[in-house]
């Protein structure tokens, strides 16, 4: 579907039209429950078995790993309870201080103090020795840094990673909510535990899936029924499971070329948008990003009011800080990534899509500058 004022794919994604046509096509054909005794039950349970095999050729993991849940909140929720039942007490959880907070605060609940958030550089990418000397104590039993940031686009060195806790014989969990769908997903498999949901890549809300470090482990965190192996209690939604394969499979050979455009695109929104604010500050900028992000701090008026002047001109951009917003309003990952108060809110996230044209974002480049006559020329502090 085209959406050509869209920019904020990473709060969500319309529905591919491939998504939609298998969600239908399920919904009619398959919609009895898996887990039920008679023929079409079976061929429901089937069809679910061969949605996780294609799943698991997509991600590089064997399919018995992965259990699909309702998204990607769900999937870090219910690991972390799991690792809080089975790492032993006094065992340390390193992370990323920019995690979404669907990991942060989940961790912090669960493990408190003995989380340890790695340094982050002026770019904000993780500091490499400040994470090697981390990994190098005796007591640390987990490791969970994102793929990609949902805010800043920035990615994180997840290979890198996984390999480094494999030699030290360290469990590796990363979300990689916004990497799977916009860059290639097959390697991921090499991490014990991935995160990932339909919705941020043109598949239904509401679907989603933790991969495991093998079939054997179990999950605790919702409890009812023996579904996805006694692993995951709830009737499985196999039109959404469907449907999330397919805007996968759809996506994945086009992911190469994709990335290569759409960053040329990208650039040159930032190259326009410096021409107009010359003191635009574009956070992660040199760093390795995503293809479809671009977040920057503006440098007057308050980003609120920012984003319903574009929306009244048609343009839908983001904060980008809503879901990570502090008890002062302030942004946890922001002011991981060294930004004050005061930049806070003036910050916006623009993030397009795979169909966004050069046209696209060269209109939204000029409705910026042209709503930003009618911007306060002063910058201005929430309170
Ligand atoms: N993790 C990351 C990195 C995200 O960007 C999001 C959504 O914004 C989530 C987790 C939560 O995803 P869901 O909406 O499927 O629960």
């Amino acid at each position: 579907m085209k959406m050509s004022g869209y920019f904020d794919y990473n709060a969500t994604t319309p529905l591919s039209d491939g998504a939609r046509d298998a969600w239908l096509r399920a919904s009619e054909r398959h919609w009895h429950n898996p887990s039920s005794l008679y023929r079409e039950a079976a061929m429901t349970k089937r069809k679910l078995d061969e949605a996780r095999q294609r799943l698991g050729e997509l991600l590089g993991c064997e399919p018995e790993r992965i259990v699909f849940t309702s998204g990607a909140t769900e999937s870090n929720n219910a690991l972390f309870t799991r690792m809080g039942d089975t790492l032993g007490k006094q065992t340390r959880v390193v992370s990323s201080s920019i995690e979404h907070p669907s990991v942060r605060e989940f961790l912090q609940r669960q493990f408190g103090s003995r989380v340890t958030l790695v340094k982050t550089t002026p770019r904000g990418e993780l500091d490499a020795d400040d994470f090697t000397e981390h990994l190098a104590r005796n007591d640390v039993g987990l490791v969970t840094v994102m793929a990609a940031n949902n805010e800043c686009g920035l990615l994180q060195p997840w290979r890198d990673i996984a390999e480094l806790c494999r030699e030290r014989g360290v469990l590796v969990h990363t979300d990689a909510a916004q990497w799977i769908g916009k860059l290639p997903a097959h390697e991921l498999g090499a991490c014990d535990y991935i995160t990932g949901c339909a919705h941020k890549f043109g598949g239904p809300k509401g679907v989603g899936f933790l991969v495991m470090r093998d079939e054997q482990e179990t999950l605790s965190f919702l409890r009812g029924g023996p579904q996805e192996e006694g692993r995951r209690a709830g009737t499985e939604n196999y039109p959404g499971i469907e449907a999330m394969v397919v805007a996968l499979e759809e996506l994945t050979p086009k992911l190469a070329g994709v990335a290569l455009e759409q960053s040329v695109m990208r650039d040159d929104f930032e190259k326009n948008m410096l021409t107009t604010f010359p003191d635009l500050r574009i956070i992660g900028q040199g760093a390795e990003r995503l293809w479809n992000t671009s977040m920057f701090v503006l440098p007057h008026g308050d980003n609120r009011k920012w984003l319903a002047r574009l929306s009244q001109q048609g343009f839908a951009v983001s904060t980008g800080s809503a879901c990570s917003a502090g008890h002062d309003g302030s942004s946890v990952v922001l002011s991981a990534l060294g930004a004050s108060m005061d930049e806070m809110s003036r910050v916006i996230r623009v993030s397009g899509g795979w169909d966004t044209t050069a046209a696209d974002w060269r209109a939204l480049a000029e409705t910026f500058t042209a709503v930003s006559c009618k911007m306060p020329a002063v910058a201005t502090t929430r309170g």
